[in-house]
Parts: structure tokens; C-alpha cells; sequence
């Protein structure tokens, strides 16, 4: 399992720089929607501390301080909060220069989602999105969650699922043919997307990661598939 932490730390690093452009290569852009739509199902209040966990290049977290800027005197945050230094790099680098974001409202914090160094009972909101997959222990993960979010506190997971039984064959073939080819030429890294798309299909799948989410605690625990299950949104609630 250490060669895991070693291996997703290395596939981070390497693709951190072109990181956006292969997302939007990758995915023909729909990412972004997704992302969209994650936020805006998300719906941070104007007060809401917000942690944004394997937040990388600040995608979420972007979105969701576009959200709280509606509210010019809303007391609300977000942590951007990743193992890689690298990846929170190229999101600062990146939050510098978009001038729509009160910097002000961000904070970086490098560390492992699997050891949170916050408090108990800290956030209203955490998301992770495209992230849990890559974390060795999944429950740590979540019990982490369960512990710094407070009472009533929202649980919110973006992540690639298992697809609908009718594109299952296409989605393979994109998955493990084409995806690595373009990590070659956009990116010269056949390898790190090669270890990204077997990560998605090692992952539990919509019912059995449901289940883990209710193990580590929350209530109202439900998901939505987006794409015919390419990806899903996983709510729950701190009790
Ligand atoms: N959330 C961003 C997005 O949607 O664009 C980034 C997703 S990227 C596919 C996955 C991120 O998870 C990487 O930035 C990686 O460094 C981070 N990550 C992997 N393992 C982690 C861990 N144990 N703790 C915190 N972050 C981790």
C-alpha cells in the first residue's frame, strides 16, 4: 500500500502542469460540467466553512467561492486542501490570475486526506471530488470527514463510478486504449494515465461506496449518476 501513496504522488506530480488541459482532452470538456453541476448542487451558504479535500488545481473550490461571492458580507471560506504541493501550486498560480477571486477567501493546505490536521466539528460543507479514489484507506477517509465536519454538516463526493451496461463497451474502449495514447502525446506520460484510468475501475462501485459512506456515520446518504454513471454525486449528512 505505501507503493500506492508513492505511485499517486508521482502520477500527480508529473501531471500537474498540464493537468487542466488534459481534463478538458480527456473528457471533451464535460468535466467542467460536471463540475458545474457539483457545486451548484453544493449550494454553500454565505457563512459556510468549506473544505475542499483533494482539491488540486482549485476547480471546486473555485466554483464554490464564486458561489459565496454573491454574498458580499458572508463570513464563508474554503480550504483547498491536497497531498501534492505541486497540484496546489498550479492552483494558486492559477487563483492569482483569475481577478473574479477574493483571494482573501482561500487558504492552501498541504497534508493527507487521511489525516485531517483540523478540529473537530470545523466545516459546514466538504466536498472531494476526483480525489477519494487515489487515497489508499477509503474509510479513513471518510471517518476523517465524519470527524471535522460539524453537526448536519454536508458530505459531498464527485467521482468516476461504474457506467450503464449499454456504453460499457465504448467507455472501455475510450478508457483503456484512447485515454493513454493522449497522456502520451499531450503530455509525453503514458503511464500516470494509464494508473488513472485503472484507478476508476478498481473503485466500489455506487452501491457498495453508499454503503461505505453510511459505515463511517452519515445520514441521508443517497447518490445521482451523471453521464449514465461515468461519474456520481454521493451525499451525506454529519448526525
Ligand atoms: N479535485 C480536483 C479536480 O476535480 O480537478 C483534483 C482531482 S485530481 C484527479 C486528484 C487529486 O487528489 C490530486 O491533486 C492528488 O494529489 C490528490 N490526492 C491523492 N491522494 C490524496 C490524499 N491521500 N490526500 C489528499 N489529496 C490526495
Amino acid at each position: 500500500m505505501k507503493n500506492k501513496v508513492k505511485v499517486v504522488h508521482t502520477v500527480f506530480a508529473n501531471v500537474a502542469d498540464k493537468y487542466d488541459l488534459m481534463n478538458d482532452a480527456m473528457s471533451g470538456g464535460v468535466h467542467r460540467l460536471w463540475k458545474d453541476y457539483f457545486t451548484q448542487r453544493a449550494k454553500p451558504m454565505p457563512n459556510s466553512k468549506c473544505v475542499d479535500v483533494a482539491g488540486g488545481t482549485g476547480d471546486i473550490a473555485f466554483r464554490l467561492l464564486r458561489q459565496l461571492q454573491r454574498a458580499p458580507n458572508g463570513t464563508g471560506n474554503i480550504t483547498v486542501f491536497d497531498i501534492n504541493q505541486s497540484m496546489l501550486d498550479v492552483g494558486m498560480n492559477r487563483a492569482q490570475n483569475d481577478k473574479s477571486l477574493d483571494l482573501n477567501k482561500l487558504n492552501w493546505i498541504c497534508g493527507n486526506a487521511e489525516a485531517l490536521p483540523f478540529e473537530n466539528n470545523s466545516f459546514d460543507l466538504y466536498t472531494i471530488a476526483f480525489g477519494i479514489r487515489n487515497c489508499t484507506h477509503v474509510d479513513k477517509v471518510l471517518s476523517e470527514a465524519y470527524r471535522v465536519l460539524k453537526p448536519r454538516g454536508r458530505f459531498m463526493c464527485l467521482e468516476f463510478s461504474k457506467v450503464n451496461g449499454v456504453i460499457k463497451p465504448f467507455y472501455e474502449f475510450y478508457s483503456f486504449q484512447i485515454i493513454p495514447v493522449l497522456g502520451q502525446v499531450l503530455a509525453s506520460d503514458y503511464n500516470s494515465y494509464k494508473y488513472l484510468v485503472e484507478s476508476i475501475r478498481m473503485f466500489p462501485d455506487q452501491q457498495q461506496f453508499a454503503r461505505m459512506i453510511s459505515d463511517a456515520g452519515f445520514t441521508d446518504v443517497s447518490y445521482e449518476n451523471l453521464s449514465l454513471g461515468i461519474c456520481s454525486i454521493h451525499t451525506g449528512v454529519k448526525k
